[in-house]
């Protein structure tokens, strides 16, 4: 990429009304069948455009097509029952009626490969698709088959991988997989989280990237971080093996949040794409403060490795203030980018 701190988002972005009841997380459906199909399209197309306005360098679905980063991808999957539901402590954080892993999952047809295709149609533009971690999907299920949820997150790899390698050759330049989860279960990261998500992205020529946040602006999150203390340290209890792994990317909050921004030096020589966006509140950024989050982590990381980006994804804001929070990222990058001496 020859743009210097190229701009993305971390993942979702608000649905149009029509679609999807607004400023809802998870929100249901308004259409239907042909109607539903057409629809995703056509809010595809739409959130296409706003980030090309934006002037966002690198271009994402704003994940139209999906109602849940996680378990969209596990209701194409077999082996999971959805009628069957079990309440579970989601992230040890809160509970939520979730399917059951009733026999042997496995993965019959792409998931989101047309969509990606799709995708690749319309802009000339790097894109970057965004999938759920191994152990992100397994904390969102109730396992009654393999009774392990090590053994349970190595199968999801393997299907995580099929999935990714047709996204690599649909088009997608930069895949990324969402693990929250990797901010909790700390042990569990380092014992095989990683691994498996190593496994993942095994034989991948494309670019890769985790996405590490403390969640999206809901409740269950800001109570939550709430109880953290005045500093964020999770990712020091990750950062050392990420920065010994395959992953080529590190996605992650800044911008707002009480992680003390010099963690950062664990993962020198990784890209990191750096929130520069609160998605928790309404209030837009300045450009001058994106920017000063950025000169921030330029301390730690190399500018030819800083992707300026969201904290995690706008679906549950309104339509204006994500625009406004995309055009905000744009502006502050390139103060930056200036400041730099513009393209490499
Ligand atoms: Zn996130």
């Amino acid at each position: 990429m020859k743009t210097l701190l190229p701009t993305s988002t971390a993942g979702s972005l608000p649905k149009p009304s029509w679609l999807a009841e607004p400023e809802t997380l998870w929100s249901p459906w308004k259409l239907d069948d042909q109607e539903l199909a057409d629809g995703k399209r056509d809010a595809l197309r739409v959130s296409l455009q706003e980030q090309h306005l934006a002037g966002i360098d690198i271009v994402s679905d704003g994940e139209q097509t999906r109602q849940h980063f996680v378990t969209t991808f596990i209701e194409h999957l077999n082996g999971v029952d959805f009628e069957n539901r079990q309440t579970v402590r989601i992230r040890d954080r809160y509970d939520a009626s979730v399917p059951t892993v009733t026999g042997p999952v496995s993965r019959s047809k792409p998931v989101f490969v047309q969509d990606a295709k799709f995708l690749r149609q319309q802009t000339d533009k790097p894109i970057k698709w965004a999938l759920p971690g191994p152990m992100t999907m397994i904390d969102t299920l109730y396992d009654d088959h393999y009774k392990s949820r090590e053994k349970l997150a190595w199968e999801f790899a393997s299907i995580l991988n099929q999935e990714a390698k047709e996204l690599e050759a649909a088009g997608v330049d930069i895949i990324q997989f969402d693990e929250p989860a990797f901010n909790v279960f700390f042990e569990d990261v380092n014992n095989w989280g990683i691994a498996t998500l190593e496994r993942a992205i095994e034989g991948l020529k494309c670019e890769t990237v985790v996405h590490i946040c403390y969640g999206y602006g809901i409740k269950a999150n800001t109570d939550w971080k709430k109880t953290l203390g005045s500093e964020w340290r999770q990712y020091e209890e990750v950062f050392p093996k990420l920065q010994k792994s395959n992953i080529d990317m590190i996605s992650l909050e800044c911008h707002n949040s009480r992680v003390p921004i010099e963690l950062l030096e664990l993962i020198r020589g990784k890209k990191v794409l750096v929130g520069a966006i609160d998605v928790a509140t309404n209030a837009i950024e300045k450009p001058e403060e994106v920017a000063n989050t950025l000169r921030e982590a330029l301390k730690y990381v190399d500018a030819d490795k800083l992707y300026p980006c969201t904290n995690c994804g706008m679906a549950p804001l309104s339509r204006e203030i994500a625009r406004g929070k995309l055009h905000a990222l744009s502006a502050g990058a390139e103060i930056v980018r200036k400041e730099l001496g513009g393209n490499m």
